[in-house]
């Protein structure tokens, strides 16, 4: 899952980036480079802190539910008033974490308001004969029901999102990587390899020298 991580703090931003490893964690220090990116791409969460420089998280948050948009918003910061707690969550932040807090927390937080968002919005992702859903990580494909790693996961989500579509090897990268992460060289083949033995090399269209694609139905008739 994508998240976008604001928070001004370098050793805790760095810490998160680091821990949050199965996802890919974008990291800005500042709201208006949060607002920036959020127009360039696609998040599934926000994690925000609330001492910020130029512009408080409140603020933010006020302006960008605001605007209408519905991503999940988890506050990580260490004001620890209960003023300030629910002046959060009645700003429209959907949870809290006080630092300094433990990772397996942040974690669970995390899983349940990516459970949330998914069950609200479209509990499974569905094409053809393919079928993810993003509460358990399984991929139910030709009576074959199997559990991915998150990044397999994020492949299939994208491919099955827009069959038909090819997409190369680092437009693939960029779906499941953060900025800052280390990519190994061959990964996304290694992600599509461990899928296709799974489930059979069918799944995943492999055009040469260009990319990959989950193929697009034929029109029935
Ligand atoms: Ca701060």
């Amino acid at each position: 899952m994508r998240i976008l991580l604001v928070e001004d703090d370098e050793m805790i931003g760095q810490g998160l980036q680091k821990a949050l490893k199965s996802h890919a964690v974008n990291w800005v220090t500042d709201t208006f480079a949060a607002e920036h990116t959020l127009n360039l791409e696609a998040y599934d969460l926000i994690l925000l802190d609330l001492g910020l420089p130029k512009r408080s998280g409140l603020e933010y948050l006020v302006q960008l539910r605001a605007k209408g948009m519905t991503i999940p918003v988890l506050i990580i910061t260490a004001r620890d008033s209960v003023e300030d707690r629910v002046k959060g969550l009645d700003c429209g932040a959907d949870d809290y974490l006080l630092k300094p807090f433990a990772m397996e927390e942040l974690e669970a937080r995390i899983r349940v308001l990516l459970r949330r968002k998914h069950d609200r919005n479209n509990p499974l992702i569905s094409y053809g004969d393919a079928t993810l859903n993003p509460a358990s990580y399984t991929l139910s494909y030709q009576g074959i029901t199997e559990r991915l790693s998150v990044k397999a996961f994020n492949i299939m989500q994208t491919l099955l999102e827009n069959p038909g579509v090819i997409y190369s090897r680092s437009q693939l990268e960029e779906k499941i990587y953060g900025w800052n992460e280390e990519v190994e060289s061959n990964a996304v083949e290694v992600h599509i390899h461990t899928i296709r033995r799974k489930f059979g090399a069918a799944i995943i269209l492999n055009v040469r020298g260009v990319g990959y694609t989950f193929p697009k139905e034929k029109a029935s008739k």
